[in-house]
């Protein structure tokens, strides 16, 4: 089954431990921050290391390359948008964090546990850049 790309969907709410993150996205560029002290990367944006506890993390540019850990496809939702059926998922990042985002350009049949995956980023209507994940340039799904 296809996943629509409709046009209605939700907006993204940012808030001041976010708004770099999203900056970055809206350019393109996705990031996770990396700590000073211990060296860990993590996921989401927050002003320490879930690692250390360490408040020295900074905004460092992402590989951009995933493997799905799990996902599930939301089928109907009683937000005012018509965008179902579509995929919420779980993936890796090849820098470390476990990322939640959305499955795009993929048929849901073909999703499987440990598929390669590579960000793109998806223009809203309404300007806004959303980070999406797709199946990885090369990666051929069945069927
Ligand atoms: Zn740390």
């Amino acid at each position: 089954m296809e996943v629509p790309s409709g046009p209605h969907r939700p907006t993204v709410d940012t808030d001041t431990d976010t708004e770099a993150w999203w900056t970055a996205v809206q350019d393109r560029t996705l990031m996770v921050h990396t700590c000073g002290s211990c060296g860990q990367r993590s996921l989401y944006v927050r002003p320490f290391c879930p690692h250390c506890w360490s408040e020295d993390v900074q905004l460092t540019p992402a590989s951009g390359h995933a493997r799905l850990y799990t996902w599930t496809v939301i089928r109907q939702n009683a937000a005012p948008f018509d965008a179902t059926p579509y995929v919420v998922a779980m993936v890796d990042l090849t820098d470390g964090p476990r990322l939640m985002t959305v499955i795009q350009d993929c048929d849901i049949d073909d999703l499987r546990a440990g598929m390669e995956l590579a960000v793109a980023y998806r223009d809203d209507d309404d300007g806004f850049v959303v980070p999406v994940f797709v199946p990885a340039p090369g990666v051929t799904t069945p069927g």
